[in-house]
């Protein structure tokens, strides 16, 4: 079977690999085989692609990329009860322990022991998706309607990912929402907002490309800051008018920008990750903003393909190409250029 690994930085080769079979010892009676249908290509696996890594995260073996999937149940262990063999699912890339002190907190997200697909944190590498044949736990499997498109159905890692974001802010309904860095996050943390009842979406980017597709999933107002920055200063007057900054580029510019835009007793949720940044203490004292991380997803894995399946957030104008495997390298530098794509998924059929 083929596999989508990384070796070293530009390094992208067509493994050919195996998976455990229905009926050997290795196949659990509660997994899934799933026959994968299309992988879209994240920032980390574009940072792995690009530069091996990012922060002190590095390649040190080859490892199989991809963790935003959907497919087909190909088979299924003996007591799998959740899925049966033809249903399109989702596939969630987190595997908890459910052991821990965060797992059994119900905060998985926290895990101290998690294995998640693609991820060189740890080592051995936790191997990633973007294969021909994947062998899931029934509880990473989640139906979609046959209605509904496999490559609509890979957007429920990313959208998961939002989702969190927009629940780690709270009360969305009739607020102000500024949402900095329009990549695919950033641009679907807009439909999230919108879909949770924010009353005035005001997105940012430094390039224009991204923020009209922004635009298309929900925003009111979209910002070019690198040729306006003076409009999005204007948000500054009077203490501030956003009620929530979802800042999804991890820049400290925008950070800061948007910071001086919130409103006293204003929110930060941080989703964009970046280097350490300076932050105004004062400004943040004064004006009793709140500043939240928001780190992967647990529940909302499940809420994202509630949405998806039923058509109650669009992501089809996020989705760029979708590209053979066979033409992966290809599919990988054009979704690591932000004047083209946002996103690029893979196909495997
Ligand atoms: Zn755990």
């Amino acid at each position: 079977m083929r596999a989508v690994t990384i070796h070293a930085p530009n390094d992208l080769r067509i493994d050919d690999v195996s998976a455990p079979e229905p009926g050997s010892p290795e196949f659990g009676p509660r997994d899934v085989k799933v026959r994968i249908g299309v992988g879209g290509i994240c920032g980390s696996d574009l940072h792995y692609f690009q530069h091996g890594g990012f922060g002190a995260v590095r390649i040190r073996e080859p490892m199989i990329l991809g963790h935003e999937i959907s497919g087909t149940v190909a088979a299924i262990g003996t007591e799998v009860s959740r899925v049966k063999v033809g249903d399109r699912i989702a596939v969630n890339p987190s595997v908890p322990c459910w052991g821990c002190v965060y797992c059994l907190e119900g905060k998985p997200n926290h895990c101290l022991d998690m294995r998640f697909y693609g991820s060189a944190m740890r080592f051995p590498h936790v191997q990633g998706a973007f294969r021909e044949v994947l062998v899931a736990r029934e509880e990473q499997c989640f139906v979609v309607p046959q209605s509904v498109d496999l490559t609509t159905a890979a957007f429920a890692e990313p959208l998961s990912v939002c989702l969190h974001a927009v629940k780690r802010a709270g009360p969305m309904i009739g607020k102000k929402v500024l949402v900095t860095g329009t990549g695919p996050i950033g641009a679907l943390a807009v439909a999230a907002a919108r879909r949770a009842g924010a009353q005035d979406i005001v997105a940012t980017d430094v390039m224009d490309e991204p923020l009209e597709a922004a635009k298309k999933v929900g925003a009111d107002q979209v910002i070019n800051v690198a040729k306006s920055p003076e409009r999005l200063k204007a948000y500054a007057a009077n203490k501030g008018t956003f009620d929530i900054q979802i800042e999804a580029s991890g820049n400290d510019r925008a950070i800061m920008a948007g910071l001086n835009t919130l409103r006293p007793g204003g929110i930060l949720v941080q989703l964009g990750i970046g280097g350490d940044v300076a932050l105004p203490i004062s400004m943040i004292v004064a004006r009793e903003i709140e500043i939240r991380g928001s780190f992967r997803f647990h529940e909302e894995f499940a809420w994202a393909v509630e949405f998806l399946s039923r058509g109650l957030i669009d992501t089809a104008p996020l989705l760029t190409e979708v590209i053979s495997i066979d033409r992966a390298q290809q599919a990988f530098e054009l979704a690591g250029d932000r004047t083209r794509a946002m996103k690029v998924q893979l196909s495997f059929e």
